[in-house]
């Protein structure tokens, strides 16, 4: 797809959208006195307005991720990309989404608040993608499609190829949700952006940067898809707080946790596969382990009555017998690895 093509895939009123012109937009200089917004003269530390486009932030991923500030739009969580996006691209009642199944649950979720029609296509039985399928289930209304790789809540990543592939031959918005390529053993699809202006690559600072509560997901896209989707969010989407402890957070090099946790999952992998209750354990290159078991249901009970949450995906299509276990540090992991010994032995309280 060619960049002057993304505009046919806009919803009509987006582009002529008027976007709202905050104070801050109007008067851009930061000496001075204030008395444009209507905010409290007296210092909270808090008393001001956050950067509408979180200037600093974006300066600074650019820096770590060797993408231009103009790519990136930086969102309350990859939920809002996610959302955002279906604003940006989707006519509720009439576009509809492609997305692999089984996956993460906010792209169906996004979709159906938007009334927007998902299109789920089944993963084979050991999670890989058939290129074909997906490319089959779209049609003319097709505006966007949804690959998490690596996947949740499978763990796989999907070769780059295929990724690459389905981008170059699907006539909308490629999205590919890189939450976990942290811990993946396959390079982001980040240096294929200029090649491929329909796609769009969220990374969230929520998992391996260990930010979860402050909120911050990231999109990362061509300067025009980034234009529409900061008309289409809320003004002021990321609180000062938020934008600030993270320009301090992000100096930190995260790299001997992500290594440890990899070190840990495959020590995890390897004793878990051990064990007779695990009748399948599934490669991951993610910070989690999709095991299925002989008895979900009693053993997710039975982590539970030793103090371990683990997430039961039993009920989802394509892991029945499945549970996702989050890589812990050492001490937990080891705990874990105890409840399945003392599980294996019978001894359930
Ligand atoms: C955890 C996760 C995210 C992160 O969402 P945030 O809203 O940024 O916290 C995004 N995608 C997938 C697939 C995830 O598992």
């Amino acid at each position: 797809m060619e960049r002057n093509e993304i505009k046919a895939l806009v919803r009509r009123n987006i582009i002529e959208l008027e976007p709202y012109s905050t104070a801050r937009d109007e008067y851009q200089g930061t000496l001075g006195t204030f008395l444009d917004a209507n905010e409290s003269p007296y210092p909270t530390g808090y008393n001001r307005y956050p950067d509408p486009h979180q200037k600093a932030l974006k300066e600074k991923i650019s820096r770590i991720k060797g993408v231009s500030a103009s790519r990136i739009f930086v969102g309350n969580g990859s939920d809002e990309a996610i959302d955002v996006l279906m604003r940006v691209f989707c006519r509720p009642g009439k576009d509809n989404i492609v997305a692999i199944s089984p996956s993460y649950g906010m792209y169906s979720v996004a979709a159906d608040i938007n009334d927007v029609e998902v299109r789920k296509v089944q993963l084979s039985e050991d999670f890989s993608l058939n290129v074909d399928d997906m490319l089959a289930a779209c049609d003319g209304n097709t505006r966007l499609m949804f690959l998490c790789s690596p996947n949740n809540p499978s763990g796989n990543a999907f070769p780059v190829e295929q990724l690459v592939s389905l981008a170059d031959n699907f006539k909308g918005m490629m999205v590919v949700d890189e939450a976990y390529v942290d811990f993946s053993s396959l390079p982001s699809l980040l240096g294929q952006l200029d090649r491929l202006p329909n796609l769009v690559v969220l990374q969230t600072l929520s998992k391996a940067r260990g930010m979860a509560a402050l909120r911050l997901g990231l999109a990362f896209a061509d300067e025009y898809v980034i234009k529409l989707m900061s008309m289409v969010k809320y003004p002021y989407n990321i609180n000062a707080a938020a934008q600030k402890l993270a320009l301090d957070m992000l100096d930190e090099d995260i790299s001997p946790k992500v290594e440890q946790i990899k070190a840990q999952r495959e020590m995890l992998a390897g004793r878990l596969g051990s064990f007779g209750c695990v009748k399948k354990l599934y490669p991951s290159d993610a910070n989690f382990i999709l095991i299925k078991v002989d008895d979900p249901n009693r053993l997710y009970e039975h982590f539970l009555s030793r103090g371990i949450i683990v997430r039961n995906r039993n009920r989802v299509k394509g892991c029945e017998g499945c549970l996702r276990i989050t890589v812990g540090t050492p001490d937990e992991n080891v705990k874990l690895l105890e409840a399945v010994e003392a599980y294996e032995k019978g001894d359930i309280r």
